[in-house]
């Protein structure tokens, strides 16, 4: 079933007003007709609607079943995504949408090798946010992950305070049991933090730093992860653990 991500001042009583690009793509694209199916997000929810009318620049969608795919973690996971060299930072974005991250920021790093200028991170933040809206489509997630503004470090310390629970995967910690301890802790509802370093690893001031303001240092096992795969591997342990654990059906 194709899903639509529409605003929600399109939606009119029981039916959804499409027109735009989903508009072009559901009649030119697709090819559907009146009678097919489809699902649109809106607001956090996916409801399965029945296209009823189309006319010249409009589909009308009548809401067949409210709330008919709920696809989002119990938990909410933020991930702090150390900026990676070229088109790494795509990957994961794609990956970690449709694993069910709820928002990415990418943060300036000491070992960082890219230096993006003012326009350049521009431009990439909406391509990035173009690549969230393509998986979380795919992936029929209920929201578009926000791809947030790339930031320093020392402005992403000040942001710990905001978690529930913050996880700083550190490729010199040992032992599993930081990991374990921590995954034992989430409880549904809660918003959790993730950092993970760029390829050159963490600098001795920012992971102290962190661990400072509140991050949880912890291992993902023995061997060093490149910092694309140390990102999906936290969000596919988060997923995995907050679906089996806190409800998911
Ligand atoms: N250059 C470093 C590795 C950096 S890996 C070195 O050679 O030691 C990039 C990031 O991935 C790390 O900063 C960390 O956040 C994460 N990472 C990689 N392997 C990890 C592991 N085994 N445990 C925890 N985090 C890991």
């Amino acid at each position: 079933m194709f899903n639509f991500f529409i605003d929600a001042s399109n939606k009119n009583g029981d039916s959804y007003h499409i027109s735009g690009d989903n508009y072009n793509h559901i009649k030119n694209v697709l090819r559907m007709a009146v009678g097919d199916e489809i699902l649109v997000s809106c607001d956090s929810k996916s409801d399965l609607c029945q296209i009823s009318q189309i006319d010249s620049d409009c589909i009308i969608a009548k809401i067949i079943k409210e709330n008919a795919n709920c696809t989002e973690l119990p938990v909410s996971i933020t991930l702090f995504q150390g900026l990676p060299k070229s088109d790494k930072l795509e990957l994961i974005i794609q990956k970690t949408v449709e694993l069910g991250v709820s928002e990415i920021v990418p943060v300036e790093m000491k070992n960082c090798v890219v230096k993006l200028d003012e326009k350049k991170k521009t431009n990439k933040v909406t391509r990035w946010q173009a690549i969230s809206e393509s998986a979380a489509k795919q992936s029929k997630r209920n929201v578009i992950p926000k791809i947030g503004n790339v930031i320093p470090f020392a402005d992403m310390i000040n942001l710990i305070a905001d978690y529930d629970m913050f996880l700083v995967p550190y490729e010199n910690e040992n032992g599993m049991k930081a990991t374990v301890d921590a995954l034992g802790k989430i409880k549904s509802g809660m918003r959790i933090g993730v950092l993970i370093g760029p390829e050159g690893g963490f600098d001795d001031f920012e992971i102290n730093k962190a661990v400072q303001f509140g991050g949880i240092p912890l291992s993902l096992g023995k061997r060093i992860l490149r910092t694309e795969t140390a990102a999906i591997a936290t969000v596919s342990l988060l997923m995995l653990y907050s679906e089996m654990n806190l409800g998911g059906d």
